[in-house]
């Protein structure tokens, strides 16, 4: 093979391009009908009342956890195997981050783990969970919410691996990723190794008009515009307000014009990596190589196609030399230097970190052709198979 083949690649076309050019030529660079109509576009892709679109993921990370009043007193709890955003945003406003243990089937957040340490603690020690659809696998957030009304916890789900993806519900209906049915807050990325991407960009979506409110003041420095929300008299059409303190945690209308165009080929990717993974699935069926099938009822929306090896350093390594660049999702957060100095050290997390030993993120985008999966899985298969 000639060219690298790397886990994951943005796909652009003349469309998009067109779509960018277009804003280029317009009036609004920024703060223009672009966004909106990307939020808009967004919201009902995943079946969301609310969509706000921002810089970029970890920012509406930081939004959602400012917005649900995350401070020093917060203790919240997420999984170890994700980007580090879905932890720090906690940081960021001063709050405390607790871990748990993954399952071994989907490798998100275990919610048996989960409910044995609130239950273990005093009440109100936690205030939220964060589950990620790791992967792309949609965490069963029917189930999460019941837990955290028990606990009276908030739930932000970090969605950036699954926009596309759905969980069946205890009566039958699908539940996309991001619908706001049962998360108080799910944040998307559009980073370019993400489904849709807008080189860099973040989307908050929510059934909850306070917190959709909150967020979009907090998005631009926590000003307020219209008439309706100011505290003090109007001094005129120039008045804007400062009410509290906020970011500048804007997108731009170029990207947002990209992100409009990436969306109508949404659907058509997700089918793509659907069609992709079953391919891998029975490649690698009674061999060696452990995959991750997911459940009856779980639209899987592969940001990542997993597999778990004996040899996997050896694996990754030879793969690079045959120019396929596989990824390792992720280095248990827990066992971070940076997370190390809150007091978490190796051996927290068993089935998290027996998933890094092994784990291995193969190629998975939508222009992957079927002669490179083949060539992949033919290189796979005689090294780990
Ligand atoms: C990519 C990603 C983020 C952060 O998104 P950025 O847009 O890169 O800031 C957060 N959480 C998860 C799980 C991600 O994969």
């Amino acid at each position: 093979m000639a060219t690298a083949i790397p886990y994951g690649k943005q796909h652009i076309t003349e469309a998009d391009i067109k779509a960018v050019t277009e804003v280029l030529r317009a009036d609004y660079l920024t703060t223009g009908p672009k966004v909106d109509a990307f939020e808009q576009k967004f919201a009902d892709y995943v079946g969301a009342r609310y969509a706000i679109a921002l810089s970029n993921g970890t920012a509406a990370l930081h939004l959602c956890a400012l917005a649900l009043g995350v401070n020093q007193k917060s203790k919240v709890i997420t999984t170890p195997i994700t980007f580090a955003a879905s932890a720090n945003c906690v940081r960021y406003c001063g709050g405390e981050i607790d871990f748990c243990d993954i399952a071994p089937d989907t490798l998100t957040l275990d919610i048996e783990q989960v409910r044995k340490k609130l239950e273990a603690a005093p009440a109100g020690t936690y205030q939220g969970i964060i589950p990620v659809d790791f992967a792309g696998y949609p965490v069963d957030l029917e189930q999460y919410r019941a837990l955290a009304d028990e606990f009276n916890l908030w739930i932000i789900e970090d969605a950036c691996h699954a926009p596309g993806g759905y969980f069946t519900d205890t009566h039958g209906k699908q539940q996309n990723c991001g619908n706001g049915a049962f998360a108080d807050l799910a944040i998307f990325s559009f980073h370019p190794v993400k489904h849709i991407a807008c080189g860099e960009g973040g989307m908050v979506t929510t059934n909850d008009e306070e917190l959709y409110h909150k967020i979009k003041q907090l998005r631009t420095h926590g000003m307020v515009y219209q008439g309706d929300e100011r505290l003090q008299e109007n001094h005129g059409r120039w008045y804007m307000e400062l009410q509290e303190l906020g970011y500048n945690y804007r997108i731009p209308d170029i990207l947002c014009a990209l992100g409009i165009s990436q969306l109508d080929r949404a659907e058509a990717g997700i089918q793509r990596r659907r069609a992709i993974a079953q391919k891998y699935d029975e490649a690698f069926r009674n061999t060696q190589i452990g995959i991750h099938q997911p459940a009856q009822g779980i639209g899987h929306a592969y940001h990542l196609y997993v597999i778990e090896v004996d040899n996997r350093k050896e694996l990754y390594d030879a793969l690079r030399s045959q120019g396929i660049y596989a990824q390792v999702h992720y280095v248990p957060l827990h066992t971070m230097p940076y997370y190390q100095q809150y007091g978490f050290k190796k051996g927290d997390f068993p089935v998290a970190e027996a998933y890094y030993k092994r784990g291995l993120s193969l190629p998975m985008y939508p222009t992957l052709t079927e002669e490179e999966q083949d060539y992949v899985i033919e290189q796979v298969k005689a090294i780990a198979g």
